[in-house]
Order: C-alpha cells, then sequence, then structure tokens
C-alpha cells in the first residue's frame, strides 16, 4: 500500500489544497490529510471545524482520510504506515522553507520520501493567510475554498 500524509496547519482548507490532493491522488493508493497540532501556534479555526471541512470536500473519496496529529511529522507518517509526504510548492519562498524541512525529514526517517507538487497557475496565489484576511475584515472568501466549505458555519 501506498500512502501519503498531506500535513498542515490547513487554517482553513483552501481549493489549492484540494487541487494538490486530488491530482496527487492517482500516485498513491490512499491519501491521509493530516492536521498537525502545535500547542505554540494560535489558529483561527477550531480544529474540528477545519476536520469536518475537509471530510465534507472529501466525503466521495473512499480513499482520502483526514485526521490530526502532535508531534513529527516522520513519527505521525510511521505510526499511519506511510513512506511519503506530500507537499506543495508554490514560489521560491515555499522551495527554500520546504527544502530544509524536507532535508531535516530525510534525516530523521531515511525510509520516507517527500513528494512536491505545483499549483496549477490560477491556484498559485491561493494561501491561507489571505483568507484569513478576508474574513478577519468581513469579506467574501468563499471563492478560494472548496465548494463544500461555508466559512461561516
Ligand atoms: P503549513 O502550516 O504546514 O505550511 P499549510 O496549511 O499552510 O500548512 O500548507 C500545507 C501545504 O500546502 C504546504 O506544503 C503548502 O506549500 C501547500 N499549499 C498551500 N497553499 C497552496 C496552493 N495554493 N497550492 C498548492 N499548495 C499549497
Amino acid at each position: 500500500m501506498k500512502i501519503a500524509v498531506f500535513p498542515g496547519s490547513f487554517d482553513p482548507f483552501t481549493k489549492g489544497h484540494e487541487s494538490i490532493v486530488r491530482r496527487a491522488l492517482p500516485l498513491f493508493d490512499q491519501i491521509i490529510i493530516a492536521i498537525g497540532i502545535n500547542a505554540e501556534k494560535k489558529y483561527m479555526f477550531p480544529l474540528e471545524k477545519r476536520e469536518n471541512w475537509i471530510r465534507a470536500t472529501f466525503a466521495d473519496l473512499p480513499n482520502v482520510r483526514v485526521e490530526n496529529y502532535t508531534g513529527l511529522t516522520v513519527n505521525y507518517c510511521r505510526s499511519v504506515k506511510a513512506n511519503y509526504i506530500l507537499r506543495g510548492l508554490r514560489n521560491t519562498v515555499d522551495l527554500e522553507f520546504e527544502k530544509g524541512i524536507a532535508q531535516l525529514n530525510k534525516t530523521l526517517a531515511t525510509e520516507i520520501e517527500t513528494v512536491f507538487m505545483m499549483p496549477t497557475l490560477e491556484l498559485s496565489a491561493i494561501n491561507s493567510t489571505i483568507i484569513r484576511d478576508i474574513v478577519r475584515n468581513g469579506g467574501d472568501a468563499s471563492a478560494f475554498v472548496p465548494s463544500a466549505i461555508d466559512l461561516k458555519n
């Protein structure tokens, strides 16, 4: 079984995240979207909401699971027998950041490969920070999140 973990904060999950998962699906038998819980970090949306929104987005796909975890991503991967970490690369900032994490993870767990996907052109500009800004200022961010997600709910 080829299992990939797609780790992230997903605060909130966006059309960019959704696209990465859907496009990566043919490469793996199962993708686990894993919401990392970092005690040091403040989130805008509660964990349960973020989880339910992602579940609703992939309700039609039995090979997509949604979980949460604490601690090192590689330890979580081992606990669910995943040999792949899936990440998205939008720009050079992502590249530098992701390179560091991927190389570190490779040192910690040689059996785990990080696999990167680029967003399509029209989804490149979408990120959770912008969506949080729009919501905080009373705007409508529905165009940037999957159709199953109602940010006001
Ligand atoms: P983290 O806090 O771990 O960066 P995010 O939820 O912000 O979590 O992002 C999770 C992953 O999704 C990261 O690999 C990020 O690069 C990727 N990602 C975020 N937005 C997009 C997008 N619009 N297109 C493709 N990948 C994206």
